[in-house]
């Protein structure tokens, strides 16, 4: 539809704007709509049937807790939907790294069906971007350890795509054959 086609470039356009200057933590330092336009993509890919909507939030899906944007003015531009679709998916900033990475382990399977759409997306674009731009700063361990932590969310997950799914597992194997002695 004309108008879910609109919301939706609106939507990347505002991610840009709002992310703008922002890059990827990896060595080429891509410029983070690449990633924003990623999860979307795969998002959209996994779909059975439409849902602008989600396709929506995956784009703003890092404005909240990225770009300072709030939960009400994603309410505002686009819908209470698309608010809480992406709040759903907001770390809590406030808590130290090490704890919010627990609890996404822990609030994994609390998930809307939707919201784990993007939890799986966002993570299967990470580790991507891991094989191909990781941190120069990260060695194989640093690697590894991201592989498993991602692992363990997304095994927790209730109802995951299995279209992503399998995408998951093939990235994840990427990381084995990328480490296995040559
Ligand atoms: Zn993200």
């Amino acid at each position: 539809m004309v108008e879910d086609l609109d919301a939706i470039l609106r939507a990347a356009h505002f991610a840009a704007e709002k992310h703008a200057g922002q890059r990827r933590k990896g060595k080429a330092g891509e410029p983070y709509i690449n990633h924003l336009l990623e999860v979307a993509q795969l998002v959209s890919s996994a779909l059975t049937e439409p849902d602008a909507n989600l396709v929506i939030a995956a784009l703003l899906h890092d404005t909240i807790e990225d770009a300072g944007v709030t939960k009400e003015e994603l309410a505002e531009r686009f819908s209470s939907d698309v608010a809480s679709l992406v709040m759903e998916v907001t770390d809590d900033k406030s808590l130290p790294k090490p704890e919010r990475k627990r609890l996404q382990v822990v609030n994994a399977p609390k998930k809307s069906v939707r919201a784990q759409f993007i939890k799986l997306a966002d993570k299967i674009s990470n580790m991507r971007s891991v094989l191909s731009s990781p941190p120069v700063h990260w060695d194989d361990e640093r690697k590894q350890r991201y592989f498993e932590w991602a692992k363990e969310v997304v095994s927790r997950l209730s109802s995951p795509s299995p279209v992503l799914m399998a995408e998951f597992e093939r990235t994840y194997k990427r990381f084995d054959e990328l480490a296995a002695p040559r």
